[in-house]
């Protein structure tokens, strides 16, 4: 008999610090400690008593129960005024009576940072062992509790961020708008020379400040689950022509050749977001291959879905690293080159094709170049 309950007490501990190492949220952690150790003791009811400083920087005292309401405590002695509650709070140790057990737990950098209370109508239920248990057991929730409140502390900041990426986006985004109105007016009111040599370079400039601009509101809004598409059909072949017309007005440093289909693929696709993928891989391909001169552009059709691709025959991509550029803000450190970059490109890019049902994938030699590959469903 013994042995089983010794052995459903190690179950129970293992449970606990499963749930503690594996979890980040705190609520859950927290809500899983108490139903645990409410177990582990045999107690009738549990409380997990903590304090919580909310946005406003004030402090807040919540609590998980486990088995009864708050107020059940009451009848035996324990509430937020007495003397048990104030006495774990000021960390005075572990506080056992007839039919009460408390618990602080106290951060590693000796802060408090909650209590367990626990309660039986029987008395003498808690002994000494449940309290060598629940020693151990504190030390570790309140790791797992600092890392959460400092993975919450994280995630506040994060989002702060992403608002005022926004924020400052959009307020970037009105004047450079402007700008580039007057500029296209101008030059088109220029006759050729110097003077429209120079409109047509701070046109560029212009451009490139606003392609940053919308990658910026772009990650944000996929962040926040709004970034929204218009789709309608579109022919890939056109679409693939104006990628390439358009870019190479930007750069006339590489020739673009192109292997297209002769028949024509129709996609059911937002076709402004379609030519930012294309339009950011051509860029990235002139980027990364410094030196070269040479970018091949190809568009296939394959049983259900079309495959466009960008090769160039660049500095190429470490192995170990190709499994993170899609991820947001990432960067390779080419160690010899340093070409200027935010890494958002490629994740938005992904983004857009898997809001396409598409898949997107690389094929990279370091020191040879990359080709870049984005395929979309065929509408038929
Ligand atoms: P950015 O170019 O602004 O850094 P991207 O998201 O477009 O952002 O690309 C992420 C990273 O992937 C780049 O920093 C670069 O290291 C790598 N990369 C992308 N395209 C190429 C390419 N054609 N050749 C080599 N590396 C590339």
């Amino acid at each position: 008999m013994e042995t089983r309950q010794h052995l459903g007490n190690l179950e129970l501990l293992i449970s606990v610090g499963k749930a503690i190492s594996e979890k980040l949220d705190l609520e859950s952690i927290l809500q899983k400690l108490t139903d645990i150790t409410t177990r582990l003791t045999g107690a009738e009811m549990g409380a997990f008593f903590y304090n919580m400083i909310d946005d406003k920087g004030e402090s807040n005292l919540l609590f998980t129960l486990s088995g009864a309401q708050w107020e059940s405590f009451e009848k035996f002695g324990v509430t937020l005024n007495t003397t048990v509650f104030q006495k774990t709070f000021s960390g005075e140790g572990i506080l056992r009576s007839d039919n009460t057990l408390a618990v602080p737990v106290t951060s590693p950098a000796g802060e408090v940072i909650g209590g367990l209370f626990f309660a039986h109508s029987q008395p003498g239920m808690f002994t000494e062992e449940h309290e060598k248990l629940l020693t151990g057991i504190a030390s570790q929730a309140a790791v797992a509790i600092d890392n959460a409140k400092l993975y919450e502390e994280v995630k506040t900041l994060n989002t702060r961020k992403d608002e005022f990426i926004g924020v400052a986006g959009h307020e970037l985004k009105t004047p450079v708008t402007t700008i580039k109105g007057y500029l296209q007016l101008l030059e088109e009111q220029t006759p050729e020379g110097l003077t429209k040599d120079f409109i047509e370079r701070a046109l560029r400039q212009v451009n490139k400040l606003n392609r940053l601009i919308t990658d910026l509101l772009d990650v944000t809004r996929i962040h926040a689950g709004k970034l929204d598409y218009t789709k309608s059909r579109c022919s890939l072949i056109d679409l693939v022509k104006e990628c390439i017309q358009t870019v190479c007005q930007i750069n006339t440093s590489h020739v673009i050749e192109s292997k297209l289909p002769d028949n024509d693929l129709i996609v059911m696709v937002d076709s402004t977001k379609i030519e930012q993928v294309l339009i950011n891989f051509l860029i990235n391909a002139f980027k990364y291959s410094p030196g070269q001169n040479r970018i091949f552009v190809q568009v296939i059709r394959e049983p259900g879905r079309a495959v466009v691709s960008v090769r160039d025959s660049g500095i190429g991509i470490p192995k170990q690293h190709l499994i993170n550029i899609f991820h947001r803000y990432y960067r390779v450190n080419h160690s010899q080159y340093v070409i200027a970059g935010l890494g958002m490109g490629l994740y938005i890019s992904k983004e857009i094709i898997d809001r396409h049902d598409g898949s997107m994938w690389v094929e990279s030699e370091e020191g040879k170049g990359s080709t870049f590959y984005f395929a979309l469903p065929l509408f038929t």
